[in-house]
């Protein structure tokens, strides 16, 4: 048995939500009191909850991290015609949700070091149809957002964060999200915070704040019922997922000490092995949303994650590139974006993970390495 009473041999799953606070007392008070759909006390505490971590003026809860982004494109005005510019290493929503505007996805190479935007790749696509840059701060690592500002600033462009990935991550001191026009965030079951499913919008502006409310509920008027001044869509969040959200807030300076304290332990133990994490800068805050690295060049990943998973250790590849899906396929090549995609893993990084699992996940990696690069 391990210090936690589970036996050795249980499998060690990627995330699992910890769901120990007020999450129960929270959701059963929307039941005794029947308020369980989009409108009740849960949803304003949680959006508040979120704008103080963030220090963002205003937060919109909305029903996924996906629709989160396409709200946020949607009342920045980008639409057909337009271009925006996407790192083509990301989850698939960043891309799709400039599609589904009508607009054009153009893809950003990424840096090798921390597999964020290549911001002089960036440059060089901006064109007089780009109406956006997307930087999505991947596995928690902040974009340089500092730089890419400046050159949105001077460009005229919009910037949408996609910080599903990133609730915690800070660039000195400042939270990611809070550096372009709006920052997106989801509370899917493997997110830092989880409501289920659920997102959020940040946004500074008080007027584009008042639009992502008013678009979000089917665009009607916020004083006359069965008025739609504007094509909106049904993005709200319930109450139930606001509730679990507050809960899971409450303790997130918890679960991100524990979440650093793991990203941390695979980082000393896995110093010797020639695998490559995400590199972090100094005075940059990752949430450690997933503690990811890449094989050495030539390892069979599929083989090393095969014999890890007959060790019980569940691990996940990181992304394909948005640009070699069947949709979004012009024959364009990304080399260092894809070569993060072909060699990255995603290893077990939940709260609840213990020092002992750790050192179980890092004796499974090291034995299968050695197994196929022997
Ligand atoms: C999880 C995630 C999303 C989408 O969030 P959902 O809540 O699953 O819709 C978007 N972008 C990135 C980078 C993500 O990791």
């Amino acid at each position: 048995m391990t210090s936690d009473g589970r036996s050795p041999d249980q499998r060690i799953p990627v995330y699992r939500p910890d769901l120990s606070g007020n999450e129960r007392r929270y959701v059963l008070e929307c039941i005794d009191t029947t308020w369980i759909s989009s409108i009740g006390s849960f949803i304003q505490r949680f959006e508040e909850s979120v704008a103080r971590e963030t220090g963002a003026p205003h937060a919109v809860a909305v029903c996924n991290g996906t629709v989160a982004l396409h709200l946020a494109l949607h009342c920045l005005g980008v639409g057909p015609g337009d271009e925006v510019i996407v790192p083509t290493f990301t989850y698939i929503s960043s891309v799709n949700t400039i599609a589904q505007t009508k607009a054009t996805p153009v893809f950003a190479e990424s840096l090798a070091d921390d597999w964020n935007l290549d911001i002089g790749d960036v440059e060089r696509r901006i064109t007089p149809r780009t109406k956006a840059i997307m930087a999505v701060h991947l596995y928690g690592a902040p974009c340089a957002m500092p730089v890419l500002m400046e050159i949105a600033k001077r460009r005229g462009l919009f910037v949408i964060e996609d910080c599903a990935e990133a609730l915690g991550s800070r660039i000195a001191g400042r939270h990611v999200g809070t550096f372009g026009d709006a920052g997106t965030f989801s509370f899917f079951g493997n997110k830092t915070v989880t409501t289920g499913e659920g997102g959020m919008v940040i946004a500074t502006d008080d007027a584009l704040a008042a639009r992502l409310r008013l678009v979000k509920g089917q665009g009607q008027s916020l004083t006359r019922r069965y008025w739609h001044e504007t094509l909106g869509f049904n993005y709200r969040m319930t109450n139930i997922e606001a509730a679990i959200g507050l809960a899971q807030m409450e303790r997130l300076a918890d679960i991100a000490a524990r979440k650093a304290t793991i990203a941390q332990a695979y980082r000393t133990l896995l110093a010797d092995l020639p695998v490559t994490f995400q590199r972090l800068d100094a005075g940059t805050q990752s949430s450690h949303w997933l503690v990811s690295l890449l094989l050495p060049p030539g390892a069979d990943r599929a083989a090393v994650m095969t014999q890890m998973s007959n060790s019980g250790i569940e691990t996940r590849p990181v992304f394909f590139c948005a640009h070699e899906m069947p949709m979004y396929d012009t024959g364009q090549r990304f080399p260092v974006a894809q070569d993060i995609a072909a060699r990255g893993i995603s290893l077990p990084s939940y709260p609840a993970l213990t020092a002992d699992d750790v050192q179980r996940v890092c004796g499974a990696l090291t034995e299968a390495l050695a197994a196929v690069t022997a």
